[in-house]
């Protein structure tokens, strides 16, 4: 470790490509931040749709 502050990469930030805040790791603001947790959760509202969906067409296999 010669040189801590000015060798070691920092991280950027997933959203904006800023470098990465301590109090916000790994983002730079609390704003990026939001902002992935907005992601995630809309993510999981496309998840939670494709299964009510994947029920639907389990219903059109059956034969008359
Ligand atoms: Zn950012």
């Amino acid at each position: 470790m010669t040189t801590p502050d000015d060798d070691t990469p920092k991280q950027a930030c997933p959203i904006c490509g800023k470098p990465t805040a301590p109090a916000y790791t790994p983002f730079c603001s609390k704003r990026c931040a939001d902002v992935d947790l907005q992601r995630w959760l809309s993510g999981r509202y496309a998840i939670s749709g494709r299964e009510d969906d994947a029920l639907g067409q389990d219903d059109g296999t059956h034969e008359e």
